[in-house]
């Protein structure tokens, strides 16, 4: 058993582990990473980048058939296997060597194994030969593990073989029938994917699609998924699973009807990855998700920092990779005993988790949010004003589909006169959404944004519209 001591010990070299990792590498310390699986996490390998990759022919099929000229080009449906073929491209074949090279280019140790605290900045890393490696952290422990598919606690469903996140965008062979719990943003994503591919998809949502965003998003991608041919079923749960002698998933719902599908997908959410990285051994909770400051740090520690989807603020890569910005910097200032700038919108604090969080949900159509709903901003006791626009009536969206269809809506703060939400549901709304961010974040007050003269024709004309309803 070898012992090495460094500035920083990091678990789990995902995106987020990653970025923490380099920026305290940058701020002048010396860091190990510590990976169990692949480096690069789940985003790289089982998450963002097959997904994206994988829907990506669906979605420039559709905008192809939406534009005399281009529609007449097409003359079939979205070849699968050169789909998985591109996927297993962008996921390199589920090899990280580049990534690992990137690692060492940047000065950052790794050492592959799971890691486990045994007492305070005591990592032991159980490596795939049975021998042990023992790290030890001058100044802090960066816990960086991620979450793992939810399996919730239905009768039977274990037994049934179900996918994951994982079996649905590593898939090799498409099934013939998927039926897919939970409809929230994996499972509307795979639910859009797969009905790409031909697959007869059943969603059971035990609400609306995308509980979270403003409803008319979730329920135009229903309406989406229907006419694709989808099952969408709402409102009901699954009370029993079981695989039948045909090799069959037979779900038992809650209305009383049955579902039949080759395969299950569970979507309905994630646990953390902390059940055995030692905080027994460091007086925490095994298994919980680890409750952090806006510098990160795990409350009631001042050595232990956790980062990314392992503390529940914000379940994105783009949100972990900010805090792990955030997390980085504050571990190398605190480790040379500097000041941490640690006021609001500060240098050294994820500001950003409680108010304008961007996410693009890659369905049909796409869904890209920010900051509050209408629902989450009345909750809030804040006086708003809510401006709708319909977003097939901009000039862009003539010229970019001849049928386009979509809604925009900003929420506006009517005390501070700023924008503090935005939502738009369309086809490649995705690039409308960091102006709305920056909008918000930026505190830009509604009359100084007339003087922000959106091109003619875009979609991103719709802000142009939104504030001649405000009163401009
Ligand atoms: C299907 C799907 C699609 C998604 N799409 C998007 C998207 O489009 N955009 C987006 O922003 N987010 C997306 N997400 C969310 C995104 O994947 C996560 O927010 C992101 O991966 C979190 O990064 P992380 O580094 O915190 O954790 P992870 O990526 O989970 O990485 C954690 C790493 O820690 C390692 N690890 C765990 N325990 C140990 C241990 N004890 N010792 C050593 N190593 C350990 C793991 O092997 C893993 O490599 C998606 C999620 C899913 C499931």
């Amino acid at each position: 058993m070898s012992t090495r001591e460094y500035d920083l010990v990091v678990i789990g070299a995902g995106p987020v582990g990653e970025n923490v990792a380099d920026r305290a590498t940058q701020g002048g310390l010396s860091v190990v990473i510590v990976e169990s699986e692949l480096v690069g996490g789940e985003c790289s390998y089982w998450a963002c980048m097959p997904s994206k990759a994988l829907l990506r022919a669906g979605s420039a099929l559709r905008a192809a058939r939406d534009v005399e000229g281009a529609a007449q080009a097409v003359t079939g449906t979205v070849d699968v296997a050169a789909t998985l073929k591109r996927r297993d491209a962008v996921v390199h074949e589920w090899n990280d060597s580049s990534q690992a090279e990137w690692l060492a280019s940047a000065g950052i140790d790794l050492v592959r194994g799971h890691g486990r605290m045994t007492a305070e900045r005591e990592i032991a890393v159980a490596h795939a030969d049975g021998t042990e490696t023992t790290l030890r952290a001058r100044h802090a422990v960066a816990i960086a593990t991620g979450t793992a598919a939810l399996l919730p606690d239905i009768p039977g469903l274990r037994d049934a073989q179900p996918w994951t996140s994982r079996e649905a965008t590593g898939v090799r062979e498409v099934p013939a029938s998927l039926a897919i719990l939970g409809g929230g943003v994996v499972g509307s994503e795979m639910a859009t994917l797969f009905s790409s591919f031909g697959t007869q998809v059943t969603v059971i949502a035990r609400s609306g699609l995308l509980g979270g965003v403003e409803p008319f998003a979730g329920e135009a991608v229903a309406r989406a998924l229907t006419d694709a041919g989808a099952d969408v079923r709402t409102g009901v749960q699954v009370e029993r699973v079981e695989r039948d002698d045909a090799g069959q998933v037979v779900l038992a719902l809650s209305d009383g009807s049955e579902v039949r599908a080759d395969e299950i997908l569970v979507a309905t959410g994630r646990v953390p990855r902390t059940g055995d990285v030692g905080l027994e051994h460091v007086g925490g909770e095994p298994g919980a998700w680890l409750d952090v400051d806006d510098t990160l740090r795990v409350r009631g520690f001042d050595w232990l920092y956790a980062v990314g989807d392992v503390n529940h603020r914000v379940l994105l890569t783009h949100q972990g990779k900010y805090q792990a910005r955030a997390a980085g910097d504050v571990i190398a200032v605190r480790a040379r005993g500097g000041d941490v700038d640690d006021r609001p919108w500060g240098k050294h604090v994820a500001t950003a988790d409680h108010s304008a969080v961007p996410q693009v949900v890659f369905t049909e159509p796409e869904v890209a949010s920010v900051g509050h709903t209408e629902a989450s901003a009345r909750q809030a006791g804040i006086g708003i004003r809510v401006l709708d626009y319909d977003l097939s009536w901009v000039a862009g969206a003539s010229t970019h589909a001849d049928h386009y269809r979509g809604q925009a809506r900003a929420i506006v703060d009517e005390q501070r006169q700023v924008m503090i939400g935005a939502t738009f549901v369309g086809p490649d709304v995705a690039e409308l959404l960091h102006a709305a961010t920056v909008a918000i974040v930026g505190e830009v007050p509604m009359d100084r944004l007339w003087h922000a003269v959106p091109s003619y024709p875009t979609l991103s004309e719709v802000w142009l519209r939104w504030l001649e309803a405000w009163g401009r």
